[in-house]
């Protein structure tokens, strides 16, 4: 991370696909996730290793995998629920794994069928797994419903912090905390990330922040002032919350590489570029929604990117 300040890992291929009804056919997707490392993104999280029948629009992980592989400087990351799907993601060569953990017994229930604490069993298996095939690879948890679940309601930030310890001590490298359903607000996200960077330290993980209520970016501001320098976020805002109409899913990876830019911090990414593949994920799914304010305005005239770059092309799309 020398010549970045934050890291944006781009979420789209995986947590955007899985929540859009249309498949997005294999060639499309290889095309988008070129157009995305091109654009400057160094890791993506490619797709979730789970059974074809369950999500049909999964059924390309592996290949996903060891394409993004050959892609110089990514980190190719897949999504694990489980064992199983830890032993194909290890074998198709992920650099790294990411494993959802839900903060809400009922959404961990209702989810994997499984209780936290059997999830943290299932997280110490995975790390016994890539200590003995793939030491080197990272191993990621995302705690999903850490600031609030749409079926228990609130999620008590104790019982998140107890958890959070457990999953470092059973091998995780890093956990994060994840707005899985758009119930955070600021003030929540600055007090949770400082007591988990206080709880676990240098593996205090990345913010995955949705928009769903419009508190995205103020979300993401909140977990940096905490000290969080790993964001999660799609291209597009992609995969809009089904029980939201007209919401945007993740924080859209465009607004939030502006609002770092502009901000002095580096992220590596091009944002012309990022309007490439944009084009890429369009293509690919004619007619989806996306989302992004930054994409309908464009960048100001003057725009500088943090590293004193000038963008190629100096335009503003809009009017008035
Ligand atoms: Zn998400």
């Amino acid at each position: 991370m020398n010549d970045i300040d934050v890291l944006i890992s781009e979420v789209g291929p995986r947590d955007g696909l899985q929540n859009v009804a249309r498949r997005m056919a294999t060639p499309a997707k290889l095309a988008w996730i070129d157009a995305l490392h091109a654009a400057g993104l160094r890791e993506i999280e490619l797709a979730s290793f789970v059974p074809a029948r369950l999500l049909p629009q999964m059924a390309d992980a592996a290949e996903l995998v060891s394409h993004a592989c050959t892609l110089p400087g990514l980190t190719a990351m897949a999504l694990v629920p489980n064992l199983r799907g830890a032993e194909a993601a290890l074998a198709a060569g992920a650099h790294k794994l990411t494993v959802p953990v839900s903060a809400s017994p009922a959404h961990s229930l209702a989810n994997v069928r499984k209780s936290p604490a059997q999830m943290v069993d299932e997280l110490r298996s995975i790390a016994a797994l890539r200590r003995e095939r793939a030491p080197q690879t990272r191993l990621e948890v995302g705690l999903s419903t850490a600031f609030g679940c749409s079926l228990q309601g609130a999620v008590p930030e104790d019982e998140v912090l107890v958890l959070a310890e457990a999953l470092a001590e059973a091998g995780a490298d890093e956990v994060g905390l994840s707005d899985t359903t758009g119930m955070a607000n600021p003030a929540q996200v600055r007090r949770l990330f400082t007591r988990l960077r206080a709880a676990l330290g240098e593996r205090a993980g990345a913010a995955h922040m949705h928009n769903t209520r419009g508190l995205g970016l103020a979300n993401c501001l909140a977990a940096f002032e905490a000290g969080v320098r790993s964001f999660d976020a799609s291209q597009g805002g992609l995969g809009g919350c089904p029980f939201a109409p007209g919401a945007s899913g993740n924080v859209a990876t465009e607004d939030l590489i502006f609002m770092f830019e502009a901000m002095g911090q580096r992220t590596g990414v091009d944002l012309e570029a990022l309007q490439a593949a944009r084009a890429a994920l369009q293509a690919g799914l004619p007619g989806e929604p996306l989302y992004g304010m930054l994409p309908a305005a464009g960048l100001p005239r003057d725009f500088v990117y943090a590293n004193g770059r000038r963008p190629a092309v100096a335009a503003g799309a809009a009017h008035g």
